[in-house]
């Protein structure tokens, strides 16, 4: 068994054993074409039950050929140019190879004495990331799992200044729009905060935090004696991509002295962005900020980070212990990463993005990004022109929601009216039937496997969305797969192939 073990003596298993993982990972690749076999999990189960665990096979190649059955081959294929879904991108191959890297040496980020190097090239990053954010001297931050971690960690130091300004817990309030991620809501309740502590601030038509209702909400904290121990704007919103007016909020912020956290969970890529960097412009002004570089930075999952304006709020996640980073190596002046980090053991997922800052660059990454920022534009202009379609908003990133709608039914609105309208042949088609047809079209597109797409709720309706973050997806694609999902949602209703092209 010990030729198992990873170490000089075993140099050249290593080698071969990865070599085939790589190997077979690439002939998947190669031979890949659809996003998605549709497997249903009851299919699938079967197979991955029927394996003995005490059975090991004791060799690579029987493993990989097992795990062709259980999972490669039906795995959800993010690279695929008809993968639309949620906010998975493609991976670079630098940040692969840096995974690889850091697995095998596994430094753990918590010491300096657990990792060397490693810790400093994680503050590096934080710095490199902090100054792109333009959040000044006294920044810092640290690498998380992802951006549900971030939030809580930012909402953690948001909540521990108020207390530790003498707020009452129980009057504490987070003021975070309506089209924010349910981490923040999340977050609250982990953090002990009263039920109902999350106050809900209403957004215009483009999906942005209104100003005015968050100046009102702010002012209504005042009268009744609660403390807005934090405001959080999202740059780049989970379902349309909005990015929050970030000056307005940093100023009412400014004023009333509330924490400003900013999620840039998906917005992050703006940072590298040629043509849209100002899109972020107010970020600066943050207290903290989310980014996921697993979202817009084209990274392998897991690879994330919380920056703070000022490093000093980050004792709130400080604790100490004997073992492993005791208060005397503070005067020594010792890097231990777990004095800022929610987490102990903690992998090094920032070399992937120092190996793509190092290989391609922040411009070559930018330049991804934008060109699905362009794509996503394009895809915008093709939904606004197609009748089958109506669109909600014109994306600021890179996602569209939108959703079929019957011919000739213009009574059928997305704020669902109850009219029903009769297409000549057909009976009457009620909104709910519509909700249904779009339900059922990303179905049938998922099982058939031709494209995956994400489905989400506006007004109380149906939508559909596509998440643009594969710069090799083309607007052939996307019309493409606008024309499956109008076949199966017309099929859904019995309308018939004729009128599901009938634009
Ligand atoms: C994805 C997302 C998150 C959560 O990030 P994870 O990495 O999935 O934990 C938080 N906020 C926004 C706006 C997101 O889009």
């Amino acid at each position: 068994m010990r030729s198992h073990l990873l170490n000089d003596t075993t140099t050249e298993h290593y080698r071969r054993s990865v070599t085939r993982g790589v190997e077979r990972v690439a002939a998947t690749l190669a031979a890949t074409d659809r996003p998605f076999t549709g497997i249903t999990p009851q299919a699938l189960a079967p197979r991955i039950d029927a394996i003995d665990l005490d059975r090991p096979l004791g060799d690579t190649t029987a493993a990989l050929d097992e795990l062709e059955s259980v999972y490669l081959r039906d795995a959800v294929y993010f690279h695929h140019p008809r993968y639309l879904a949620h906010l998975n991108c493609p991976v670079v191959i630098p940040a692969v190879t840096a995974e690889a890297v850091l697995s095998a040496v596994n430094s753990s980020l918590d010491t300096w004495d657990q990792s060397a190097g490693a810790t400093l090239i994680e503050r590096r990053l934080v710095d490199w990331t902090a100054a792109r954010l333009g959040l000044g001297p006294r920044a810092d931050g640290v690498f998380t799992s992802g951006g549900t971690q971030s939030n809580l960690q930012a909402l953690l130091l948001a909540r521990d200044e108020a207390l530790a300004a003498g707020a009452d817990p129980a009057r504490l309030r987070v003021l975070a729009s309506e089209c924010g991620h349910f981490s923040v809501q999340k977050s609250a309740a982990l953090l002990g905060l009263p039920a109902g502590a999350v106050v809900t601030v209403p957004c215009d038509a483009g999906k942005r935090m209104r100003t005015d209702a968050l100046a009102a909400e702010l002012e209504r904290c005042a009268r009744e004696g609660l403390t807005p121990m934090a405001v959080v704007a999202t740059a780049g919103t989970t379902d349309f991509g909005s990015v929050d007016p970030l000056p307005a909020i940093a100023a009412l912020c400014g004023r009333h002295r509330v924490w400003l956290h900013v999620d840039a969970a998906y917005g992050c890529g703006l940072l590298v962005s040629r043509t849209r960097r100002h899109l972020l412009n107010g970020i600066e002004h943050a207290d903290s900020v989310t980014v996921d570089f697993h979202k817009s930075f084209f990274q392998p999952v897991s690879s994330s980070a919380v920056l703070v304006r000022d490093a000093a709020t980050l004792r709130h996640a400080t604790h100490h212990s004997d073992y492993l980073n005791p208060r005397r190596a503070v005067a020594e002046r010792i890097p231990n990463q777990v004095d800022k980090s929610l987490q102990t053991t903690r992998r090094f997922d920032a070399l992937k993005l120092w190996m793509t800052l190092r290989v391609m660059g922040a411009e070559g990454v930018g330049e991804l990004f934008d060109e699905v920022l362009d794509l996503a534009e394009r895809g915008w202009l093709m939904l606004d022109a197609d009748p089958r379609f109506e669109v909600v908003t014109r994306p600021t990133l890179s996602t569209l929601v939108f959703r079929w709608i019957p011919p000739e039914s213009d009574a059928v609105t997305a704020a669902g009216t109850s009219a029903a309208v009769a297409p000549a042949g057909t009976s009457a088609v009620t909104p709910a039937d519509v909700d249904r047809a779009n339900l059922q079209a990303r179905k049938a597109l998922a099982a058939s496997g031709e494209a995956v797409v994400a489905g989400t709720t506006v007004h109380g309706r149906h939508h559909l969305k596509f998440t643009l973050l594969n710069p090799v997806t083309t607007t052939d694609d996307i019309a493409a797969v606008l024309d499956l999902i109008a076949g199966h949602a017309a099929r859904c209703l019995n309308l018939g192939e004729t009128l599901a092209h009938a634009s």
